[in-house]
Formats: structure tokens, C-alpha cells, sequence
């Protein structure tokens, strides 16, 4: 049998990473060195560019059927509200942001990995690995104390912010400790002004105190502790600082978690060494400004899995998976620049900068396009590689995405099996040529193209390696020959 690929640590995207490879057919183990599950909410955002690609893996049904559906997102300065951004707009099937406790959506990825006949192995620490020629060396400590030792084609570090993997890389996690830390409250809340499932921010001269919906009765409150050393806060001191920043006649009763946390902004040089790769927050942590930090770690593992189950298959050269640092950590880059910034807007402390700010955000807003360019750019729906090394062709003259950018496909979803890339062109004797010179990396038959006048090579975590017009089908071909042959 084929050595496995084993993923570190059963959070989110090590979970996304999992269940991606079982259902590409690939061998894999997970291991989570906690005995249980986590039950803390964390993360509570699912934004539309993730809630898509759950939909082609085959498991969006649950979290939609689970979460809220936040319709918009608004800005206040007591009770006058500076901004409402509605997220109707986001050219996506999901057009709102779904909010579901951190805990649910890993209950339901480790369900959707069950469907594949994964589990996670818990209890279960990988405590040592040596890198070598044909895998990785693993020792896996089990919680009696055993060892094991694992023979892995490739080891996937999905072990959070304090990675064990990446420090046994000597990787350096490069980047900052922002100077100031945040409370944070999981509670029931009276008297909010907003529709209870949309969330709201609160911005008054103290700082800011924002109100984030997590079921119909309870919400995740967050405040900055501006040049206040890092605490625990009980419910008193929550509801103090709601009383003096938020609008008024507001009450938070029936505490489920309060906590305090800082923010780092920092991110790997290096998403791959040899068979070892790190993802999610192994590989860069920013602040939850935008709450993108999840989300752009499940999409790291939506990147890297079909490259490798394709690899572990003979079906693509070995350098393949090479493109999942250059294009991921690009994506990690953007992200930890946009909450940086979030974080400063939200944590000036100059009076006449939060005057300047609350005006420019009033008006600002006040038109659509700002609206429509701020809901899209947090759904993720634009997130794209311009620069991977996959890309080919162009789609000047073409009403469709260009190389890198997003495509999602009408067609059926993708029950389980190897993972395939799909041509999106009309029905015609060159695209069954381009279909027929490439079986084994082509799905069988092509799929309706944005114009009819080109052909697109859609990858399978959707996203255009290749566009052509018609008659020029000889660019998806290279593109093609390419991924089977670089660099072996
Ligand atoms: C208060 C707060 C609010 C947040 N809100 C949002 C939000 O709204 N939206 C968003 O997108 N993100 C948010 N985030 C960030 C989000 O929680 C993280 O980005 C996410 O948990 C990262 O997932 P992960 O799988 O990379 O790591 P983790 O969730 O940290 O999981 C790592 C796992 O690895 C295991 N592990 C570690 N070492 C080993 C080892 N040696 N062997 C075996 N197992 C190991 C751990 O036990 C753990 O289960 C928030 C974070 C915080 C703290």
C-alpha cells in the first residue's frame, strides 16, 4: 500500500485538508494531540468564496442549513450609524456572510470526512519527523506514552498558530505583535439596535466595541483594552465598556466563555520544504479584523490537496504542489495587509483621526460602488493567483475570467474520485481532442464556457489554469503536458 499523507492537527484546515484528500481517493491519516474535540466558538465567520468551494467538495448543505445568515454588516458611533454594508451584492449563490461557531464547522468537516471514511486519530502528538529522499520519518507519540513511527509521503502541518512542524523546520514566523490586546465575551445580548443576526461595530472615542452574532440568542462581543495590559474581564467589566462605547440599552447576561487575546501579524518565507508543508495558521496568523484568518486556511488546504492526490497518482510531476506556496502565501500577504489595516482604522486614538475617519467612512459608504467593493473584496470571491506558475493563455477578447482568476462551474458537484481539471468550452471536435490527449487529468466531458468563443482549463479547487479561443486549443494542451511534466 502507498505511504499516507499525514496531515498534523484536526482544527479546521487540517480537517479541510483531510477530508479534500479521502475524497480524491489519496491515503491519509489525521492526528490531533488533544483527546477531544475543541468546543470553544473561535472563529465564527464562513465567508461565500469558502461556503463555494464546501459546495464543490459536497458538504455546503450542512453548514447553511446550520449557521446564520448575516444579510449585512454595520458601522455605528453611538447611535448614529455611519454605515450599513449589505453583502447582497457579493456575485456569489451565497451572498451573505455565514456565521457558525468555530466548534460546529469542525464537527461538520469531520462529519464530511467520515462520508470518505476518514477519522481523526486523537490523543495522538507527532513529536519528531526526518525529511528524506522518498518521504517523511514521523514518530507519532499516542497518549499512554507509545510511539509509532509513520513512514509519510508528505507530512502537512495544520497545527496551529504555535506550529510544532514549522518550529521543527527552524522556520522563522516573521512579522509583529500588535501593542495592545482585546477582550472578548461569548454572551446573551438585550437592547442591540441591528437586526440580531447581522453583526455590528460600535466606534467611540475609547476605542471600539463590536457585536457578532452566533446564535439567535447569543453574540461574541470584542473590545479593544487600548494601553491596558491584558486580562481576563468578567461580565461586569463587559458590560461596562458596552455601556460607555456602544449606543445605550444594551444589557449582556449568561456568560458562556470571556477571554482575552493579543494579535499577530506574521507569515512563513517558506510554505513547502521538502515532503513537509505548512497550512492554515501553521503558516501565517493575523488579526481577526475581517475575520478571514479560518477562511483563508480551509482555502489553503482547498489549494494544496487536489495537487498532491494528482502527484500521489503519477497523474502530474512532482513540482506541482511547488505553486501551492507561490500562490497561497501571495493570498496570506493581501490578507494580513487588509486586517492590519482594519485593526488601525478600528484602533485610532487621535480624536481628530477618528473624526476624519468617522466622516470619510459616512460618506464613503453612502456610495454603492464603495458598498459593492468592500462586501466583494471580504467574500473572498476575488481572491485569484495572477502570478502562479500554473497560468496560461489569456482571455483578451473574452467575456470569462483570465488564468487564475475564479470560476465556478454549473455543472453537478464532485462526488469523490481522483480530482479532475475541467474544460469549459461548447461541445466540439477540439475540446474532445484536448479531452482525449489528456483522460487521466481531464473530467470526460466539457462543461458549458462563459463564451462560446474561448475554452477554459478550470483546476479542480476552481480556479482557470489556461484560457484560449477557439481553434488555439494547442495553449490548454502545453498547459496541460506542463502539469504532467515540470520538472520531473
Ligand atoms: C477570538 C478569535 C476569533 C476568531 N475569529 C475568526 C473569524 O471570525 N473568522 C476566521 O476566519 N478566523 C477567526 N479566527 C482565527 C481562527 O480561529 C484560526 O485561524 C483557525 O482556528 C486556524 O485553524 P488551524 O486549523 O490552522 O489551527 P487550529 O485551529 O489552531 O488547530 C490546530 C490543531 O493542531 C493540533 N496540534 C498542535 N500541535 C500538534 C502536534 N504536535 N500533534 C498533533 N496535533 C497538534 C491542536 O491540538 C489543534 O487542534 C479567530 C481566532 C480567535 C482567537
Amino acid at each position: 500500500m502507498s505511504k499516507p499523507v499525514l496531515v498534523v492537527g484536526a482544527g479546521p484546515v487540517g480537517l479541510t485538508m483531510a477530508a479534500e484528500l479521502a475524497r480524491y481517493g489519496a491515503p491519509v491519516r489525521v492526528v490531533d494531540r488533544l483527546p477531544a474535540r475543541n468546543t470553544r466558538s473561535r472563529a465564527l465567520a464562513i465567508w461565500p468564496r469558502t461556503l463555494e468551494l464546501l459546495d464543490a467538495a459536497g458538504c455546503a448543505g450542512a453548514f447553511v442549513a446550520t449557521g446564520l445568515h448575516a444579510q449585512a454588516v454595520s458601522i455605528h458611533a453611538g447611535r448614529r450609524t455611519l454605515a450599513r454594508i449589505p453583502f447582497g451584492t457579493i456575485a456569489s449563490t451565497f451572498n451573505y456572510l455565514l456565521m457558525i461557531p468555530q466548534s460546529e464547522t469542525e464537527r461538520l468537516l469531520e462529519d464530511h470526512l467520515g462520508t470518505s471514511g476518514g477519522a481523526v486519530e486523537r490523543g495522538t502528538e507527532l513529536t519528531d519527523f526526518v525529511d528524506g529522499p522518498d518521504g517523511v520519518s514521523c514518530t507519532l507519540t499516542h497518549a499512554g506514552g507509545g510511539k509509532e513511527r509513520v513512514e509519510a509521503a508528505w507530512l502537512i502541518g495544520c497545527d496551529g498558530a504555535h506550529s510544532f512542524v514549522r518550529r521543527r523546520l527552524g522556520q522563522v514566523f516573521a512579522g509583529d505583535t500588535l501593542p495592545m490586546g482585546f477582550v472578548i465575551a461569548d454572551a446573551h445580548v438585550a437592547g442591540l439596535p441591528v437586526p440580531p443576526d447581522e453583526p455590528a461595530i460600535f466606534w467611540h472615542p475609547d476605542g471600539a466595541v463590536m457585536f457578532f452574532p452566533i446564535s439567535r440568542d447569543h453574540h461574541r462581543i470584542i473590545a479593544d483594552l487600548g494601553p491596558v495590559p491584558l486580562h481576563m474581564p468578567d461580565l461586569g467589566e463587559m458590560q461596562r465598556i458596552v455601556d460607555r462605547r456602544g449606543p445605550g440599552g444594551i444589557t449582556l447576561s449568561d456568560p458562556a466563555w470571556l477571554s482575552d487575546f493579543g494579535v499577530n501579524e506574521r507569515i512563513v518565507r517558506h510554505y513547502r520544504t521538502g515532503h513537509v508543508f505548512l497550512a492554515g495558521d501553521a503558516a501565517h496568523v493575523h488579526s481577526p479584523a475581517g475575520g478571514q484568518g479560518m477562511n483563508t486556511g480551509m482555502q489553503d488546504a482547498f489549494n494544496l490537496a487536489w495537487k498532491l492526490a494528482l502527484v500521489m497518482r503519477g497523474e502530474a510531476a512532482p513540482s506541482l504542489p511547488d505553486s501551492y506556496g507561490i500562490e497561497r502565501s501571495g493570498v496570506a500577504r493581501r490578507i494580513l495587509s487588509d486586517s492590519g489595516h482594519m485593526t488601525r482604522i478600528v484602533l485610532l486614538e487621535n480624536h481628530l483621526a477618528q473624526r476624519a475617519r468617522n466622516l470619510v467612512v459616512q460618506q464613503g459608504f453612502r456610495i454603492p460602488a464603495i458598498r459593492r467593493a468592500v462586501a466583494g473584496r471580504l467574500s473572498g470571491i476575488r481572491i485569484g493567483y495572477p502570478d502562479s506558475p500554473l497560468n496560461a493563455g489569456s482571455a483578451r477578447g473574452l467575456h470569462g475570467p483570465a488564468p487564475g482568476q475564479r470560476l465556478v462551474l454549473r455543472q453537478g458537484r464532485a462526488a469523490g474520485g481522483p480530482p479532475r481539471l475541467v474544460l469549459a468550452a461548447r461541445d466540439s471536435a477540439e475540446a474532445r481532442a484536448i479531452i482525449a490527449h489528456h483522460p487521466s487529468l481531464l473530467a470526460a466531458t466539457a462543461c458549458p464556457p462563459p463564451d462560446e468563443n474561448g475554452i477554459w482549463l478550470v483546476r479542480p479547487d476552481g480556479y482557470v489554469a489556461a484560457v484560449a479561443r477557439n481553434g488555439n486549443g494547442s495553449v490548454i494542451t502545453a498547459a496541460l503536458d506542463r502539469m504532467t511534466s515540470q520538472g520531473s
